[in-house]
């Protein structure tokens, strides 16, 4: 007998971004700028209300939402982050080990701990060469056991995006009985014309859903807040399974404030575009593999070599993110903060 089910000895844990003094922190994909000084004041005085229990049922901020995006509110769900939002797809689609989640690999890292945690069974499809999701390959995998695919786009850690054609021929192949969720995180960093856009195709599909988050682009991802859009009835499954009260006060607070100011935090999206190609182009023109990046990371596929990236880094006060054999992931950050990761980058070349 054992205290804890056996299945969890082999669950990785999650590793989060490094955080080491006087370093600069290129490991987690965030903005380093705090929040603006009115979503700091708003947090401050809901955080004077901390006695209370949040809103259950996240009105104000679900209401926000709903008109952003222009669905009604029964087809929006706040979460805890949408790492949260993630278990809450595989506990409403999957019942235990004989249950599929189908998600292309490397992807984001959430996604096996997640399904396992659930209790249900990863089925990763490799991604294409070029670093792209293999949308006939995940397909092909789709049958009678599979009830979640994650898609992500762009996807976490490579950058690459799914065209809004290729998801379109992805949701016909896969047809009308299987959840398919667009991890969208990194939306508002997306350039691409053809890039597909989760707002446009979920009326058109009811089992697509659509995941967002506030911890990228609002720079708010110490509050934890992110959401979900979709049919009603997923998003009715997708509430009753939430932990209640995990969106607390300060995050639901916070997250109305970021939308009120969305031009001002929006605002330095088009300077980490511009950096995140002059970075890129840097990196090629050093004889690094760096797929294009529609995100505000670029990816290095340094297979055997990635540790060794990673330390050098390490010793140049730069934290970067490796993902054990495949590659390191590098947030893009203010030109200064490139630039120091480009030195390193050099010298780890001429090594
Ligand atoms: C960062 C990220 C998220 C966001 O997670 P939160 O829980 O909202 O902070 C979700 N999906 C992917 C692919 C990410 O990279």
């Amino acid at each position: 007998m054992t205290l804890i089910r056996a299945d969890l000895d082999a669950l990785p844990a999650y590793v989060p971004g490094r955080a080491v003094p006087g370093a600069v922190k290129l490991a987690s994909n965030e903005v380093p700028l705090p929040p603006p000084a009115s979503v700091l004041a708003a947090v401050a005085e809901a955080a004077a209300g901390g006695n209370r229990y949040p809103d259950l049922a996240v009105t104000t901020l679900t209401e926000r939402l709903a008109r952003e995006l222009d669905l009604p509110p029964e087809r929006v769900a706040v979460g805890c982050g949408s790492v949260s939002l993630c278990q809450q797809l595989v506990n409403i689609t999957c019942l235990g080990p004989a249950d599929e989640v189908v998600y292309a690999w490397r992807s984001f890292e959430a996604y096996p701990i997640v399904t396992q945690v659930g209790g249900a069974t990863s089925r990763p499809i490799p991604l294409t060469d070029d670093f792209r999701h293999d949308l006939d390959a995940m397909a092909a995998a789709v049958g009678p056991a599979t009830r979640l695919i994650m898609v992500c786009s762009p996807n976490n850690p490579t950058g690459t995006v799914v065209t809004r054609a290729e998801l379109e021929r992805f949701l016909a192949a896969v047809g009308p009985d299987v959840v398919v969720a667009l991890d969208e995180a990194y939306y508002e960093y997306v350039t691409a014309d053809d890039a597909v856009d989760g707002r446009d195709l979920v009326d058109a599909y009811p089992n697509l859903v659509v995941l967002r988050t506030f911890s990228k682009a609002y720079r708010l991802a110490g509050l934890r807040v992110g959401y979900a859009f979709g049919a009603p009835e997923v998003v009715a499954a997708l509430r009753k399974v939430g932990s209640p009260f995990a969106v607390s006060v300060v995050a639901q607070a916070g997250a109305m404030a970021a939308l009120e100011v969305k031009e001002e935090l929006l605002a330095s999206v088009p300077g980490v575009v511009s950096e995140r190609d002059r970075v890129r182009d840097a990196l090629l023109g050093l004889g690094y593999v760096v797929p294009p990046t529609q995100s505000n990371f670029v990816w290095l596929a340094l297979g055997e070599r990635t540790a060794a990236f990673a330390a050098h880094h390490m010793d140049h006060k730069v934290i970067v993110r490796p993902f054990a054999a495949d590659g390191v992931r590098v947030t893009v950050s203010s030109p200064e903060e490139n630039d120091l990761l480009l030195a390193a980058a050099a010298s780890f070349v001429a090594n």
